[in-house]
């Protein structure tokens, strides 16, 4: 506290009470015949605070510490403001500290490296991110909704569309994998569930080697959703050739794009081998 003519004398925390609007309530105010606009310094008269006799325990506390500050304030220096955010203070304010401070944090899920990565393009990872929680509506979903439409897979008829079904068992989407695959060290057995993609990309021997797939996975889920409702809501098919073509591609633009970060520049030189 300086001159106490910028801080608010409800609003600001001058006090080890807090603000006084909450330590004293809404009628605070009617209380202490201080108006909400005022700052510290009008709620002084020269050596003395200009406040009624306390009633409340609440108004004896804040009598109790107005006695440990000397009056009149000194009018040399200004008040002076701390951000104080969590258990640190701060003399200004920070967004990154406020935001850690504020945001619900829970504990990092086992999926997180698999989904969001450095270099990995936000469409693509958000997709990516909803099909690892099987939240894409796929045919076999709407129909449990009650939606009236066939579950089959609408690229092959012969399975239910389900999220394993159309982004891994299904032939084409095998035959969009097979091209990819090369790129990326392939499994050695063709994997038909989510927890084996997984696996597959985790296991990889190398940093460089991980990333790839990771990136890769992220393209083809994109792609192959993409092709899917391109089937379905504009009757567009797609040779494999063609989604692969714009998988390639995507790939190339990721890796150009990031050719300066450490992390992804080797990745070209796998990709293209
Ligand atoms: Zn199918």
């Amino acid at each position: 506290m300086g001159n106490g003519r910028s801080a608010s004398f409800w609003f600001d925390v001058w006090t080890p009470l807090g603000q006084l609007i909450m330590h004293l309530g809404p009628l605070g105010p009617r209380a202490l015949r201080i108006r909400k606009d005022v700052v510290v310094a009008d709620a002084t008269r020269g050596s003395n605070w200009d406040l009624p006799h306390p009633r409340l325990q609440q108004e004896v506390a804040l009598h109790s510490y107005l006695t440990t500050i000397s009056l009149p304030l000194s009018t040399e220096c200004d008040d002076m403001f701390e951000w104080i955010a969590g258990d640190s203070s701060l003399c200004t304010f920070r967004s990154a500290t406020t935001w850690e401070v504020l945001r619900p944090r829970e504990e990092t899920k086992d999926w997180f490296d698999v989904i969001w990565l450095k270099g990995s393009v936000p469409k693509l990872a958000f997709t990516m991110w909803v099909a690892n929680y099987d939240r894409l509506p796929t045919r076999t979903r709407l129909a449990s909704w009650g939606v009236p439409i066939s579950a089959d897979c609408p690229i092959c008829s012969r399975d239910l569309e389900t999220r394993d079904h159309i982004f891994l068992s299904c032939d084409y989407s095998f035959e969009v994998w097979r091209e990819v695959l090369i790129r990326c060290n392939p499994p050695t057995s063709r994997f038909t569930e989510w927890s084996e993609l997984l696996s597959w990309i985790r296991a990889a021997t190398s940093k460089e080697l991980r990333l790839l797939r990771k990136l890769a996975t992220h393209t083809v889920i994109f792609h192959l959703w993409k092709h899917r409702n391109n089937l379905i809501h504009n009757q567009t098919s797609l040779s494999v050739t063609t989604v692969f073509h714009s998988i390639d591609r995507e790939m190339k633009n990721i890796i150009s794009a990031n050719r300066y970060r450490k992390s992804l520049c080797s990745l070209m030189a796998l990709w293209l081998r």
